[in-house]
């Protein structure tokens, strides 16, 4: 039998992991996973962990899930790939029918690409060519919010605002405007969030007066700035940009990849502001966690500019090699089937009172701030026993980390804010372990 080590040895002579300081591999080496099945992760030597964050945003109905498994069987017994130019497939086309029917009205059109990055590339080329196509070639410039995040490829860095991503590779980008955050931990004593919605509107309002000449569109995550640290804001910010963004002629991208597919409650975020975006961005959840796949879903209206003789050079010529592959497309075609057949949008609701009753003595914990949750994102942040933060250098959320991973629970704070972001197959008795081991590892993490 190999045992755990002789992986991590492996490992740490070839690999080079994503978002880490490779050296912090020699005081807390990866763990390597045998299998998954359900919300649990096993390692080689049987130790399991609860996937409180659904491998960073992505598991919808648990590993291994034997409903989409079979249907990835099937798909792959007729077709692994074609390439999607010039040619088409039946789950692609179904997909795209059924994207169009579930997303707010007016979205008729589905562009794929192979990630959540290369999406918002894709959104970001789409804007830009529609108004270039549209004789308004000095529009060429982007609008993003405060503690943005929307990928790591050059373009979407150029629209990000969080300075770990973005510092290093500033020569290379080209920087959007940054317009404040509705985020309603903003509120100063004695305002409401209702009052950080007001300020942060009217401050894009003034951006779009002196800018909206040269803007090609705002790109904004819908309700939560999860790499931000779950930051959550009011539908009513959304809806008053969607006016604000019709009355000064800008595109609205929404970039739903970390919070569509039911994450805040409803299928996507958009829904709870009754608002229709230019462009919808879609990625994570859409195959449940299975296979890496990107959808943006558009208007008619932005379709048919780009739509001419091939002389013209109106054609959006974009592509990506994996574009659609028909095993995702039968992981999100399963992963749909799922949702209705289960009704989880439904059932996730109910069990709001439950995670609510769950995560009360959280709230109530000195050493915990700012309790907050839309639907299935859960977060708070660690603070020291005057409720402050603590000093980033403390790294006190790595403490929580490792306290939870001894304690069989993936737990991946960003700094000190814990969050969960589970599948939504944890059961009743799963949430309650998710809970008290989030509270020991608030303890761990404030002693210190
Ligand atoms: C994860 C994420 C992306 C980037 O997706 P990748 O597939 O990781 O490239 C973009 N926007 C948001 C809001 C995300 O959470």
């Amino acid at each position: 039998m190999t045992t755990n080590q002789d992986w991590i040895d492996r490992d740490l002579s070839v690999l080079w992991h994503p978002c880490t300081q490779m050296k912090d591999h020699e005081t807390l080496p990866p763990i390597p996973v045998a299998r998954g099945s359900g919300s649990w992760l096993y390692d080689f030597e049987g130790k399991r962990y609860l996937d409180a964050i659904g491998s960073w945003w992505l598991n919808l109905f648990g590993h291994a899930n034997p409903f989409i498994n079979e249907r990835i069987k099937n798909q792959l017994d007729q077709l692994e790939h074609v390439i999607l130019a010039g040619f088409s497939h039946q789950p692609v086309i179904e997909l795209s029918e059924r994207l169009v029917a579930l997303t707010p009205p007016g979205l008729d059109r589905v562009f794929f690409a192979d990630n959540g990055s290369s999406g918002i590339e894709v959104a970001l080329k789409m804007s830009f060519h529609y108004w270039r196509n549209a004789n308004r070639p000095e529009k060429n410039r982007f609008i993003a919010l405060e503690n943005s995040y929307h990928g790591e490829t050059l373009g979407a860095l150029g629209v990000g605002n969080i300075s770990v991503f973005t510092e290093t590779y500033a020569p290379l980008i080209r920087p959007a405007t940054i317009a404040p955050s509705p985020d309603c931990q903003k509120a100063g004593p004695g305002e409401t969030c209702a009052d950080v919605t007001a300020r942060a509107l009217s401050a894009m309002r003034a951006i779009l007066e002196r800018e909206a000449d040269q803007t090609c569109a705002v790109i904004v995550e819908p309700l939560v700035q999860c790499a931000a640290g779950m930051r959550m804001h009011e539908p009513a910010y959304l809806s008053g940009l969607r006016a604000l963004c019709d009355e000064f002629d800008v595109h609205l991208i929404a970039d739903e990849i970390a919070v569509g597919f039911g994450r805040t409650g409803t299928m996507f975020a958009c829904e709870q502001a009754g608002i229709t975006p230019d462009i919808l961005c879609l990625s994570k959840g859409i195959t449940a966690g299975y296979l890496p796949l990107a959808a943006m879903l558009t208007t008619e209206s932005i379709y048919q500019a780009f739509y001419a003789d091939r002389a013209s050079r109106r054609a959006f010529l974009h592509s990506h090699s994996y574009t659609g592959n028909p095993l995702a497309c039968a992981a999100a075609l399963a992963t749909l089937d799922l949702f209705e057949r289960d009704r989880v949008i439904e059932r996730n609701r109910q069990r709001g009172a439950m995670i609510d009753a769950l995560s009360t003595p959280l709230a109530a914990h000195p050493n915990v701030a700012n309790l907050r949750r839309t639907g299935m994102i859960i977060a708070m942040d660690l603070v020291d026993d005057q409720g402050q933060a603590f000093a980033r250098t403390e790294r006190r959320g790595l403490l929580a980390y490792r306290h939870a991973l001894e304690h069989e629970v993936l737990l991946r704070p960003l700094g000190d804010t814990l969050y969960w972001i589970p599948p939504y197959t944890l059961s009743d008795e799963e949430w309650r372990m998710l809970a008290d081991v989030t509270l020991g590892a608030v303890e761990a993490a404030a002693r210190g």
